[in-house]
């Protein structure tokens, strides 16, 4: 499967305009995206250690990741903004600024 965010954007759009309600306004958008970052960490205290609650599963970090993943796509539709632009003006700045900044894994066959 390939998945484009111009698809996944309009797949969002799509199913969010079938109801009148339409996108939630922003600050209730941003109470969700809290709320899915929350249940990431969740996730992850689970995996790290934390006993889950009589009751509650473990979670699942990928099913979370996509429920972040959709508000955030939601987020950009509502404000008409393009997240595969933002994307690569994200990737590519943190590509300059950065660039020097980690340790490069060796070449095979050249000196690091
Ligand atoms: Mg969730």
């Amino acid at each position: 499967m390939s998945l484009t965010f111009q698809d996944a954007s309009a797949r969002v759009d799509a199913y969010i305009s079938q109801f009148k309600e339409g996108y939630f306004p922003p600050l209730l958008m941003l109470a969700r995206l809290t709320e899915e970052v929350g249940e990431i960490a969740r996730v992850i205290a689970h995996e790290n250690g934390k006993t889950p609650k009589p009751g509650e599963d473990a979670g699942d970090l990928e099913m979370e990741l996509a429920d972040l993943m959709f508000v955030m796509l939601c987020m950009a539709n509502e404000r008409g903004l393009n997240l595969e632009r933002g994307f690569e003006r994200m990737m590519s700045k943190i590509e300059r600024r950065d660039a020097d900044r980690w340790t490069r894994k060796d070449t095979e066959g050249q000196d690091a």
